[in-house]
């Protein structure tokens, strides 16, 4: 996968960050797209990611769930910030050298609040778009 503008890395995000939530994709995977992306790419998808995790509502459990799943160190700043309650998203303001463990933490405490809500609310049908993906990877369509 290549590196996106940041005029198409809008909807690249949603279905990467998806389909690594509903285990389509694995995080490494994900993570290989992510630091493939330039700096400022990078930011502005930390910033998407902490805008559906706020979505999402994580929990203090969730923070730290996601944070075990992340492989990530629990003092690392991103795992810290992430089960603050309420959560500090300022995810996009670390450190370049932060970016790829605050989008591994991001990501994992998403998909663990994502999961219950599809096996909760969206269990039986939803019409959530991004709930329902197609099983293998796809382009994302434009808008
Ligand atoms: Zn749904």
């Amino acid at each position: 996968m290549t590196a996106t503008s940041s005029a198409d890395g809008r909807s690249q995000t949603e279905l990467v960050v998806n389909e690594i939530a509903q285990e389509i994709r694995t995080l490494d995977d994900g993570v290989a797209w992510f630091s493939g992306l330039s700096p400022a790419s990078r930011r502005e998808v930390l910033q998407q990611v902490g805008g559906y995790a706020m979505q999402a509502h994580i929990t203090a459990a969730d923070g730290r769930a996601g944070v075990a799943r992340s492989r990530v160190k629990p003092t690392a700043n991103p795992s810290v910030m992430i089960r603050m309650d309420p959560p500090r998203y300022g995810f996009s303001s670390l450190p370049a050298d932060e970016h790829v463990t605050a989008f591994r933490v991001l990501v994992s405490v998403f998909a663990v609040a994502d999961t219950r809500r599809r096996q909760t609310h969206c269990k039986n049908a939803c019409g959530h778009p991004w709930h329902n993906l197609p099983t293998t990877p796809v382009e994302a369509e434009q808008p």
